[in-house]
């Protein structure tokens, strides 16, 4: 590696003079961890200008494209796309009023507008908000309150968590306890994270190469129910709560199941005395084509967990819901109180651009979109079914994935996706796209034309 060339001294770099494109990926190569990255990265990232509406301006040209569409909403964030005048105007009218204060001891007008506004949308037994600042410690709030609903209404060995395999919910350690055991990196971690209990997999049949939104229509699988049952049976002493992925397991392996299943987790759950937490990280604010996963099933779990689309994927911010008996039982107990509050919890801006977000997405006819963009990724994916090593091609909501039969080669199948004029980011025998839902006809066909060229490369 050759060394580096010193920053120019600070008096020269002012805030607002750029780094030269060359400049900008050296400096990052040394200095910059990148998401499950090496260091220094095994391929250098693609540096991005700026964003606007559904396409990403890059420092340089990519595979000779000045823009790249985006397929994947910021990891399933910008719903809105880039740069949305009502959210941009929502962010700098909060940073006239202020960017943050502390939470503790004060209160401020975005961050109690979005719990009530929260509590409305989501299933009605919900109805207390913490705020935390990411995904996975809003999961790790969601283990807490758990855990000390049972400890505190006197059943302190209900320690554990239960979930199915296949799952993803987060990169700090109680969320990546419950990730699924394979593709989780509990082989690195063992002895270090607390130790769950996995169902198996929820069943995702249906005819490979479907098309279809495979899973999600399959029926209840008797024999699949009875191991839940018999295993939240089994562990129910030891057992705080179940947490699952509904309807769509995401960054755990892209896959579809039935809502009924939820509906007899609900059921399990309550006969066997276990909380149920919904993780809808993911699947929440239209995704899967209704409001919340939770709703395709008509339940509502203990706690549920909302983040990534929160604030259109402006700010980072997540939340976590619990219902008045797990609050009630909280507060009740020896140390009646939640012990967490991260620094910026509440910030303001991102309290601000979530709520013109919701407004944003509730004030348009969002289902019918996501539909429209569900009945265009079918048909754009389609013909990849055809393709030589493509496993399965399923589509549900605005989610499209393409499964292979082999690793993709992700390096290759970026750059196949960037001469099609696309950004996407495949993972292991994934190529898929979860698109903003302001892409248009053209752009939709551009980003499945996209997958299939990733899909054929990868
Ligand atoms: C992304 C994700 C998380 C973690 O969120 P971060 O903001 O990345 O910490 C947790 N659960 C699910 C289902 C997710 O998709």
């Amino acid at each position: 590696m050759t060394p580096l060339r010193p920053l120019p001294p600070a008096t020269q770099m002012s805030a607002s003079s750029r780094l030269a494109p060359d400049r900008l990926l050296e400096l990052d190569r040394a200095h910059v961890w990148h998401p499950y990255g090496a260091m220094p990265a095994a391929v250098p990232p693609f540096a991005v200008e700026s964003a606007r509406g559904v396409r990403l301006r890059m420092s340089q040209p990519v595979e000779g494209r000045d823009e790249l569409i985006d397929g994947m909403s910021s990891w399933w964030a910008a719903i809105h796309g880039y740069g949305h005048p009502v959210l941009d105007e929502a962010v700098r009218d909060q940073l006239g009023r202020m960017s943050h204060v502390m939470f503790g001891g004060l209160t401020h007008e975005p961050a109690v507008r979005l719990a009530a506004r929260l509590v409305e949308i989501t299933p009605e037994p919900l109805q207390h908000v913490f705020l935390a600042d990411s995904g996975s410690v809003a999961v790790e709030v969601a283990a807490k309150m758990c855990l000390q609903y049972w400890r505190s209404v006197g059943r302190p060995a209900k320690q554990r968590l239960l979930t199915w395999r296949g799952g993803y919910h987060g990169d700090t350690f109680h969320p990546m306890s419950v990730c699924d055991p394979e593709g989780g990196m509990h082989q690195l971690w063992s002895g270090v994270l607390p130790r769950q209990i996995f169902a198996d997999a929820p069943p995702a049949p249906g005819p490979v190469r479907s098309s279809g939104a495979n899973g999600f229509d399959a029926p209840v699988d008797p024999g699949y129910a009875a191991h839940l049952d018999e295993l939240i049976g089994r562990h129910a002493d030891e057992t705080a709560a179940v947490i699952v992925e509904p309807v769509v397991q995401g960054a755990g392996g892209m896959r579809f199941h039935s809502p009924a299943l939820l509906r007899e987790l609900r059921r399990l759950c309550d006969r066997h005395g276990v909380l149920l937490v919904f993780d809808e990280i993911a699947t929440g604010f239209g995704r899967t084509g209704a409001l919340f996963a939770a709703d395709h099933a008509g339940v509502s779990p203990d706690v549920m967990c909302v983040g990534k689309a929160l604030t259109g994927g402006y700010l980072t911010l997540a939340a976590t819901l619990c219902t008045g008996a797990v609050a009630a039982g909280i507060s009740g107990g020896e140390v009646p109180v939640l012990a967490h509050g991260p620094t910026f919890m509440g910030n303001p801006l991102a309290c601000a651009v979530a709520n013109a977000s919701i407004e944003l997405l509730l004030s348009q006819d969002w289902a019918s979109n996501v539909k429209r963009i569900e009945a265009g990724l079918r048909a754009g994916l389609a013909p990849a079914a055809a393709l030589p090593g493509v496993r399965d091609v399923r589509v549900l909501g605005a989610i499209g994935v393409v499964q292979l039969d082999h690793e993709v080669d992700v390096a290759a199948a970026t750059r196949a996706a960037a001469r099609a004029g696309v950004w996407l980011r495949p993972f292991r025998d994934l190529v898929y796209t979860m698109p903003p839902y302001v892409t248009g006809d053209d752009d939709l066909a551009a980003v499945c034309a996209g997958v299939a060229a990733a899909a054929g490369k990868g």
